[in-house]
């Protein structure tokens, strides 16, 4: 039946003025066209909004269904309305690049191509460079990251199957592999979101290049932070350069955007291969093993994430005291442990505002439950930092520029990444991220002033340490604070010094933590290990 309907209307003439809306330039003007002929134009100028001119209703409706046949419901929503044929070309075949925004929650790309295309195509893929050595020799990506990772990707393909749709996994070069795809599957547009530091961007100004050649089209989306760039309320080069000048006017000026809602269903067009997820051992890596003394168990994912924020949030009851744990070093309590979910996209910032300010209102508002606002604000700093300062956060002298000499001392270096320079506090934090991929806040500060300031190493090698080893890497809180601690960055105060034996004394009074990760001691004395400064191991 539709069939013979097609045929028959597609060897009607019809009279059509179509129109090139956007370009209000005539593309086929007044004359007899038949729907093949039609349907062909049509295509050519799929990108511009057309609209034909009927003296009758019903003979609009003829046509309308015509069109709509012959040019399938892919590329354009045919509509009558007043006598005239609306062609509306969609934004059509699109496909949205999964980076570090693995959710399908408050995901403005996602969002954006469900409502401007007609049919969508997900891909997340494995950038084989992120997976090569670092210049210090340690895997760009460690073993508890690409875990992490490779679990949050499988998630978000379960998340995206359970809708109907399907995530693509590949390995290699996004900028070829999506370039690939589109030029085979006739994708007009791809959506993403955009990244602030160089490796990232140069992937996204090759992938621009390589889909300028094709005709296709990004649409590009900043999605990482809690407050959007566009809403500061000065400019990325006018950002102040100490964080509470920052924060003062972005509490004063700026709000938080409202979440993009979570699709309930998605489609997949193609017939296209949808990809194996690589294993650890596929990526050169071997299996993290568990480790009871572990503050707790991570595991890549969106729903994870979101797990682990309402079990912090409202389970445990724990944002009430935040301000009071957040410098605790054993279990999963003291903080919120969601810096491996924020860091690959599995939550996104304005999920956890929006949880806390719901908790504000429902539970308790008081110093703790801002306080955890303002760490998401210093995670918002060092990313706009970075976009502000480009690869100086990589240099040897910082975003100051400021001259020192480092040491390039391998052997103490490598002393500090096992956990054996002989200063107990340092060591026990050492061990705990060789041993689990994480290190507690207070950690990480003690352990990168130690060796920036007591062992005078480049304080580049262990930002590499931290890159390769840490579950919640992020490249722009990761290089943002070692330079804050190296004093080449945004401390305000010169200098600034851990000094460990103090900071074990007010942190790990009884030694708990040291004796946790450095069980050879742990028949010391509290008092005698939180003094000593150079043990020697056996
Ligand atoms: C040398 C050094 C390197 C660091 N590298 C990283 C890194 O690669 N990735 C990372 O996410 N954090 C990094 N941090 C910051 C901080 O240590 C971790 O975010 C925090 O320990 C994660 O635990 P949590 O989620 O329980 O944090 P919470 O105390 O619960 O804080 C909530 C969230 O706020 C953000 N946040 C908290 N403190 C900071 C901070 N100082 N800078 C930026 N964001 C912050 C994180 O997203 C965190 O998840 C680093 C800190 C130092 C001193």
């Amino acid at each position: 039946m539709l069939s013979s309907e097609r045929s028959e209307e597609s060897s009607m003439d019809a009279s059509l003025c179509l129109r090139s809306v956007q370009h209000e330039k005539r593309v086929m003007a007044c004359t007899s066209v038949s729907f093949q002929a039609f349907s062909l134009s049509f295509r050519a100028v799929a990108r511009n909004p057309l609209h034909g001119c009927f003296a009758q209703h019903d003979r609009a409706i003829v046509v309308k269904k015509a069109v709509t046949q012959s040019i399938g419901n892919h590329f354009a929503k045919v509509a009558v309305h007043h006598e005239k044929l609306f062609v509306i070309p969609m934004a059509q075949r699109s496909l949205v690049w999964f980076r570090n925004d693995l959710r399908l929650h408050d995901h403005e790309a996602l969002t954006a191509a469900l409502a401007e295309s007609s049919d969508i195509l997900l891909l997340y893929c494995f950038d084989e460079r992120q997976f090569g050595k670092l210049p210090s020799g340690f895997p760009k990506t460690g073993k508890f990251r690409a875990k992490f990772l490779i679990e949050s990707v499988e998630h978000l393909r379960q998340a995206v199957r359970e809708r109907g749709g399907e995530l693509l996994v590949r390995m290699g070069k996004p900028e070829q592999i999506i370039a690939d795809l589109a030029g085979a599957l006739g994708i007009t547009s791809v959506y993403f979101h955009q990244e602030a530091t160089s490796e990232e961007q140069y992937v996204e100004s090759a992938l621009r290049q390589n889909l300028n050649a094709l005709g296709v089209r990004t649409r590009e989306f900043w999605g990482s932070t809690l407050y959007h760039k566009s809403d500061l309320p000065m400019s990325i080069e006018a950002l102040p350069d100490v964080f509470t000048n920052f924060r003062k006017q972005v509490e004063k000026h700026a709000q938080v955007r409202p979440l993009f809602p979570t699709p309930t269903r998605l489609k997949h067009f193609a017939d296209v291969e949808a990809g194996e997820v690589p294993t650890l051992q596929g990526l050169g890596l071997e299996e993290p093993q568990p480790d009871v003394r572990a503050v707790m168990t991570f595991k890549g994912g969106e729903s994870q994430g979101l797990q682990r924020l309402h079990e912090y949030i409202w389970q445990k009851d724990l944002l009430k005291t935040y301000k009071d744990t957040r410098n605790g070093l054993i279990g999963a309590d003291y903080s919120s442990k969601l810096s491996p979910w924020l860091a690959n996209g599995c939550l996104s910032p304005r999920k956890v505002y929006e949880e806390v300010k719901k908790y504000e209102a429902q539970r308790i508002a008081n110093d703790s439950t801002y306080w955890l606002i303002f760490e998401l604000l210093w995670r918002d700093y060092f990313r706009f930092i970075a976009l502000k300062y480009g690869n100086r956060i990589f240099h040897k002298f910082g975003i100051k520029g400021k001259p020192r000499e480092w040491s390039h001392d391998r052997e103490a270096f490598e002393r500090w990444v096992v956990g054996k320079t002989g200063q107990p506090f340092i060591d026990a934090n050492m061990r705990e991220l060789a041993a689990t991929g994480f290190m507690s806040n207070r950690g990480r500060q003690n352990v990168a002033s130690y060796l920036v300031h007591d062992l005078n190493v480049d304080w580049r090698w262990g930002a590499e340490y931290f890159e390769s080893v840490l579950i919640d890497y992020d490249v722009c809180s990761n290089y943002g604070n070692w330079n804050y601690v190296a004093g080449i960055g945004n401390d305000p105060r010169e200098d600034r010094y851990f000094n460990p034996k103090r900071q074990a004394a007010l942190y790990d009074p009884k030694a708990e933590f040291i004796k946790r990760w450095i069980p050879e001691l742990s028949s010391w004395d509290a008092k005698r290990l939180i003094e000593a400064d150079s043990l020697e191991y056996t």
